[in-house]
C-alpha cells in the first residue's frame, strides 16, 4: 500500500481517528493541524501503533504555509496520494441564540442574545474561510503532486447542515452546502486527469465543538441534543469510529469509480423525515 495521505485538522477528534484507522492499513501519514501539538500528540500515538506517520504545524488559509508542508511531506515520507481536507467548524458570531425568530425578541436589551440581524460578518467570513477556502486551497497546493499517478483522491469532509440547513447555524450551513457542491465541480474537474473527489457528510458527533450545545454540565442531553436523538432513527450520536468505513472505502481502490459523492453518515438522519 504505502500510499502517502495529508490529512487537515489531523490533531481534531474526528480526524485524528481517521488518521489512526489510515496508519494501521499502512498508508503513511502526514499530520497537519494548526495547534501543532494536537497533530504531535497523534503522530506519536501512530508510531506507538507500528505506524508512519509526521506531524505539521500549518494552516490551511495560508498558500505559503501548505507549501511549505507540502516540502516536507514530499521530502520525509514522498509526495501526497489522498488528501483528507478536515479542518473545518463553526464560530459562535456566526450563530443565533434562537432556532426561531420571534416578535417580542426585537425587544430584547441583552448583548448575549443573538438574531439573524446581530450576526457579525466576520464571524460568518470566518467560517466560510475555514471550511470552504479552507478546503479549497489545501486541494489546490497538494492536488497538484497528483496529476499523472494512480490510484491519487481528495475527500473532503462536508456535514448533515449542507442538505437541509440546521437551525442557528447559517454559516456553517452554508460553508458546508459549498463544500459539498465543490465536491461535485472538482470531482468533474479533474476527471481526466484520474483524481477523484469525494466527501463524508457525518450526522451528529459528540465533539468539542458541539459539546456544549449538546449536553450540559451535568453530561445531560440539551434541548438540542434531545431533538437530534429524536430526529435519527438509530437513536444515538456517532463515533468517530463510524467514519473508518467510508473512509478506508473512498480511499481506496475499492472505489475506482465513484467520484463527486458525498456520503451521509448519520444514522438514518438525512432520510427521516420526523413523522
Ligand atoms: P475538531 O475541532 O476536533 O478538529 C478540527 C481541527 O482543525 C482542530 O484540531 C483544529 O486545530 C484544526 N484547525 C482549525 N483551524 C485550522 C486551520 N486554519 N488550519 C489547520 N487546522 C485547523 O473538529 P471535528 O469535530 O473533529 O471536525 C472535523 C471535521 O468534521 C470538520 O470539518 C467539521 O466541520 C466536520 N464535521 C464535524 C461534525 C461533528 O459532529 N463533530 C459533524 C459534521 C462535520
Amino acid at each position: 500500500m504505502n500510499k502517502v495521505v495529508v490529512i487537515t485538522g489531523a490533531g481534531g477528534v474526528l480526524c485524528s481517528t481517521l488518521a489512526k484507522a489510515l496508519a494501521k492499513k499502512s498508508y503513511k501519514i502526514a499530520l497537519l493541524d494548526l495547534n501543532k501539538e494536537a497533530a504531535e500528540k497523534v503522530s506519536n500515538e501512530i508510531k506507538i501503533q507500528g505506524g508512519t506517520s509526521i506531524a505539521i504545524g500549518a494552516n490551511v488559509l495560508r498558500k505559503e504555509s501548505l507549501e511549505k508542508a507540502r516540502s516536507i511531506v514530499s521530502k520525509e515520507l514522498g509526495p501526497c496520494d489522498i488528501l483528507i481536507n478536515g479542518a473545518g467548524g463553526n464560530h459562535p458570531l456566526g450563530t443565533t441564540t434562537n432556532p426561531f425568530l420571534n416578535n417580542e425578541d426585537l425587544l430584547i436589551d441583552n448583548k448575549e442574545f443573538k438574531t439573524f440581524f446581530d450576526l457579525d460578518m466576520e464571524g460568518v467570513q470566518f467560517v466560510f474561510n475555514l471550511n470552504f477556502i479552507g478546503t479549497m486551497l489545501p486541494s489546490q497546493v497538494f492536488a497538484k503532486e497528483m496529476i499523472g499517478k494512480t490510484g491519487c483522491s481528495i475527500l473532503n469532509i462536508s456535514s448533515m447542515n449542507a442538505y437541509t440547513p440546521l437551525t442557528k447555524i447559517p454559516a456553517y450551513s452554508g460553508a458546508k452546502a459549498a463544500v459539498s457542491n465543490f465536491t461535485q465541480w472538482l470531482a468533474v474537474h479533474f476527471s481526466k486527469v484520474g483524481i477523484r473527489v469525494n466527501a463524508l457528510a457525518p450526522g451528529f458527533f459528540l465533539t468539542e465543538q458541539n459539546r456544549t450545545l449538546l449536553t450540559t454540565d451535568k453530561g445531560k442531553l440539551t434541548q438540542r441534543g434531545n431533538t437530534i436523538i429524536e430526529q435519527t432513527p438509530m437513536g444515538r450520536f456517532g463515533e468517530p469510529e463510524d467514519l473508518i468505513g467510508a473512509t478506508l472505502w473512498l480511499c481506496g481502490e475499492q472505489s475506482n469509480f465513484v467520484t463527486g459523492i458525498s456520503i451521509p453518515i448519520d444514522g438514518g438522519f438525512s432520510a427521516f423525515s420526523g413523522v
